[in-house]
C-alpha cells in the first residue's frame, strides 16, 4: 500500500548514517530509524525533505521533528523491549513509530483534536499501533502510570511535577525546559525516589500548551 523503493531505502541509510556521524551510537535507536519510513508521513510533492535531517511542518501550525532530535531523545531513553513509555505530543507519529521499532509499548496522547485524528487513524495503516489519548499531556497520564520512560516532543517552560510523579522507580523522562524560542535538553531519573537530573544540549521544539505548559 505504501511504496518503500529501493531509493527512499538507500536514501534512509544515507540519513542513519549522518546521524552516527552526529554522535548517535546506540545501534538500535539507528537501526530502528532505518526501519520506519519517514517519506510516507510527507506530501508527494515534498518526497525530497523526507530523509534530509531537518524538521518539516505537518500542518496545524505543528512540525514532525528532526530525525537527529528524534534519535538523541530516544538514544537518551535507553528504551528496553516492553518498555511502559508514555510521549508527549503524537504530532504526526514518527516518534512512536520509533519506540514501537525498538519494542515499547507506547501511550501517545496529543492536545491538538485534529492532529490526534489523523495520526489514530493514518499509523495502524502502517502496523504501528501505540494506545492513542486526546488531551493536555502536560498533566501526563495519570490514569495509566507509572511508566518506565516519559519522552516530552514540545517544549516546556518547567518540568511539570505530574511527569516525575507518573515516573516509575528507575524511569527516565527527557523533556527539553526553556523558552518558546530555545530549549535545553533535561534527562531525570527517578532513583530510589529521588529526581536526578542531568542536562544536555540546546534544541528548538514548538511549545508545550496547557496547565504545565505555555498558555496558547
Ligand atoms: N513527536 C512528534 C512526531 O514524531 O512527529 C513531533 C511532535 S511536535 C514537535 C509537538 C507536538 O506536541 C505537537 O503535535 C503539539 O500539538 C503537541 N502538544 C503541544 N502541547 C501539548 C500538550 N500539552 N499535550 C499533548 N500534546 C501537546
Amino acid at each position: 500500500m505504501f511504496e518503500d523503493s529501493y531509493k527512499q531505502r538507500g536514501l534512509r541509510q544515507k540519513l542513519v548514517r549522518k546521524l552516527t556521524e552526529k554522535g548517535i551510537k546506540d545501534e538500535r535507536v539507528l537501526s530502528a530509524i532505518n526501519r520506519v519510513p519517514r517519506h510516507v508521513f510527507f506530501e508527494n510533492a515534498l518526497l525530497e525533505h523526507a530523509y534530509q535531517d531537518k524538521a518539516f511542518p505537518i500542518g496545524e501550525g505543528q512540525t514532525i521533528s528532526q530525525p537527529y532530535t528524534v534519535a538523541f531523545q530516544t538514544e537518551k531513553l535507553e528504551i528496553k523491549p516492553g518498555d511502559k513509555v508514555l510521549e508527549i505530543g503524537t504530532g504526526s507519529g514518527y516518534q512512536a513509530c520509533i519506540l514501537l521499532e525498538m519494542g515499547a509499548k507506547v501511550y501517545t496522547i496529543e492536545y491538538n483534536r485534529k492532529l490526534y485524528e489523523l495520526t489514530r487513524s493514518f499509523l495502524p495503516q502502517l502496523g504501528y499501533k501505540p494506545y492513542f489519548f486526546y488531551g493536555d499531556g502536560s498533566k501526563g497520564l495519570p490514569a495509566k502510570a507509572p511508566f518506565d520512560k516519559i519522552i516530552v516532543t514540545a517544549g516546556a517552560p518547567v518540568v511539570p511535577a505530574a511527569l516525575t510523579d507518573q515516573l516509575a522507580e528507575g524511569g527516565i523522562l527527557i523533556i527539553p525546559v526553556g523558552n518558546r524560542e530555545k530549549q535545553v535538553m533535561l534527562r531525570i531519573r527517578k532513583l530510589n525516589g529521588e529526581l536526578v537530573k542531568e542536562e544536555f544540549d540546546n534544541f528548538a521544539f514548538v511549545p508545550l500548551l496547557g496547565e504545565e505548559g505555555w498558555r496558547k
